[in-house]
């Protein structure tokens, strides 16, 4: 019996034809989620999953699975993949390597002619983006218990159209029930989405686990005036505080040791006019680490500098956390498969802890989990010219079918 072979130049064809669907001028992919680009992309996979004998089944929430029989049938599956929709306007690459990865691998096994003991399942997640659907990882959210049926059903986007209606509209409303079952292990290869691998000419990583983070909400309030008569020494400006704890986040993500980064990404002025001072400012901070110690302590810190940036400026202020979520390790178990895979591909590799969240992180929830990162060249993604070396995505495939198939074999 051979041995199992990445087909580059099939999984590139198929890549290419993918990249058609809901193409973009400037070579990107525009297929948000439920949208009737993102049909036709799910129409796709479902083709070609069933060529190569998958039997395909779409869950309630539009998950798509593709089932290929093990020798044991009733042991648990190795379940793989991750989602098709973009951004607006987004890359080619983002999730799409991970489920035609996915379906490569099945298809190595298919010319090899290897049963795997375990059946294998391979899936393409509904809403990972968030961009038309708040929030993000929805479909794989519902999977794993973490959001009911009914309120992804009733997520709107910006026209007022809900998630259940327009999963209906795509015909993507499936029967099988979206809800936690039994998995030996689940594995998502997926570009980096940053600059590390690149930087380091590597071309895959174990990843070992994704970052925890805080998002906080902050308001200033201070006092509209004329920009030309009101003395400095007598302004209550909410922009000029903002803008000192702007400044205070990019200091605090400077501590040396730590691996803490920090944005401030949405700031709301108002009345934002030219000749006015601004009176209110709602914004936005979001910390990340891989260690909950140090986002705690940002958060304090932000605090402190938050309060201080009011009194000196005279102004109000409310300060509310919405939302934190602890680090999140990957199962070591599956950390050690995909870096045992790495070595018996023969290729090289390093473990990183991804900062972006991914359908991985609900999946390691309900089943032991890790994933395959493949480098995303200059670190961009969710852009037109998010870009990964092909070899690179072979090579990642390589490994995601020998971690798959040491997985199937347990
Ligand atoms: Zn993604």
């Amino acid at each position: 019996m051979a041995d199992p072979t990445v087909d580059g130049e099939r999984f590139r064809r198929r890549f290419d034809e993918f990249s058609d669907i809901g193409a973009t001028e400037n070579g990107g992919v525009n297929r948000p989620s439920l949208s009737d680009e993102n049909k036709a992309a799910r129409d796709t996979v479902v083709e070609w999953f069933r060529e190569a004998g998958l039997a395909v089944t779409v869950d309630e929430m539009g998950n798509i699975f593709g089932r290929r029989a093990g020798a044991n049938p009733d042991a648990d599956p190795v379940l793989f993949g991750s989602h098709v929709d973009s951004q607006y306007n987004g890359g080619r690459y983002d999730g799409v390597v991970g489920v035609l990865g996915a379906l490569e691998a099945v298809e190595a096994l298919n010319d090899a002619d290897v049963t795997t003991d375990r059946p294998l399942e391979v899936v393409a997640w509904s809403n990972e983006e968030g961009v038309r659907f708040q929030p993000d990882m929805l479909g794989s959210g519902v999977f794993c218990d973490q959001f009911d049926l009914e309120y992804a059903y009733e997520r709107e986007d910006k026209d007022g159209k809900r998630f259940g209606e327009e999963l209906e509209r795509i015909g993507y409303k499936g029967d099988a029930p979206c809800e936690p079952r039994d998995l030996h292990c689940y594995f998502e290869m997926h570009v980096e989405q940053g600059p590390f691998l690149e930087q380091e000419g590597l071309p895959v990583a174990a990843v070992e686990g994704v970052f925890g983070f805080s998002w906080m909400n902050v308001t200033f309030e201070g006092q509209a005036n004329h920009a030309g008569p009101t003395p400095m020494d007598m302004r209550h400006d909410a922009f000029v505080a903002t803008a000192d704890v702007t400044r205070s986040v990019r200091r605090l993500t400077a501590t040396e040791g730590t691996d803490l980064v920090g944005t401030v990404g949405s700031v709301d002025v108002w009345p934002n006019a030219i000749n006015v001072i601004p009176e209110t400012v709602e914004f936005t901070v979001d910390f990340r680490s891989y260690d909950d110690a140090v986002v705690d302590a940002a958060v304090e810190q932000i605090q402190r500098e938050i309060a201080h940036a009011a009194e000196r400026e005279g102004l109000e202020y409310e300060f509310e956390e919405i939302m934190r979520v602890d680090a999140d390790p990957f199962d070591q178990s599956c950390i050690d498969t995909v870096v045992d895979a790495a070595e018996t591909v023969g290729c090289e590799y390093t473990r990183l802890v991804s900062g972006a969240g991914h359908d991985a992180n609900y999946l390691n929830k309900i089943a032991p989990t890790s994933m395959i990162f493949v480098p995303s060249v200059d670190g961009i993604s969710h852009r037109e010219s998010e870009f990964t070396e092909w070899e690179d995505i072979v090579t990642g495939t390589e490994v995601l079918l020998e971690a798959v198939r040491s997985k199937a074999a347990e």
